[in-house]
């Protein structure tokens, strides 16, 4: 059946938010917000607002909503022994768990990958949803994911690596990736504008041509 819920898109990517819808799927398991954690439920009504019935205490609650809800969290990243603080935005149900590789985007910073060393919600714990933590204290991995977008035969094919945060891309320089063998045509940076050169962690999007 289209039971097109998920409680917790992932972080980390579309394999895991497939893996979760069709987790849904199978168990129908929703968050209630009156038992305050995730229950069995009857589809009651679908469209923009799928309505749902908590099997165990019968409330009737949108999850529409409730999965596109999005929490502002405060994240503490750690990286040869300095910490600086970033601000993300999660959806309300994603859950965490130390351990956990989490890509922080903050819009005002360069993108850094961590992994996640502790949750604080009014104490430590090791996993959490997303609304219950108040911060996110998480280690720099070094690593950045990378887009790449390489021109072959009139089309534009993306892609998506994972490099050194501190890795070098140069306008004119043949690089090979997934297949793909092509020169760097332009480089967009995070900030503003274009480069010639730059770094991975400050690079939105890579283009190329292929040769
Ligand atoms: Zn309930």
């Amino acid at each position: 059946m289209a039971f097109g819920f998920f409680i917790n898109p992932g972080s980390s990517g579309h394999i895991l938010i497939l893996v979760k819808q069709l987790y849904i799927m199978i168990e129908d398991q929703i968050f209630c917000p009156a038992c305050g954690t995730n229950t069995e439920h009857a589809l009651i009504k679908t469209g923009q607002e799928n309505l749902v019935r908590c099997e165990i205490c019968g409330i009737v609650h949108s999850v529409q909503k409730e999965r596109e809800r999005l929490v502002t969290l405060k994240a503490i990243v750690n990286r040869d022994e300095l910490s600086e603080p970033y601000i993300i935005k999660l959806p309300a149900n994603d859950e965490l768990h130390v351990g956990d590789e989490l890509l922080i985007d903050d819009a005002s910073k360069d993108v850094v990958m961590t992994q996640i060393t502790s949750l604080e919600t009014d104490r430590r714990v090791n996993s959490a949803i997303a609304e219950a933590v108040k911060t996110i204290w998480a280690r720099a991995t070094d690593e950045v994911p990378l887009k790449v977008s390489v021109y072959r035969n009139g089309q534009t094919h993306p892609l998506k690596i994972i490099v050194q945060g501190d890795e070098v891309f140069e306008v004119g320089e043949v690089k090979q990736i997934k297949g793909f063998k092509f020169g760097i045509v332009k480089i967009k940076l995070r900030g503003e504008g274009f480069a010639d050169v730059a770094e991975a962690k400050d690079i939105v999007r890579i283009w190329g041509r292929e040769i």
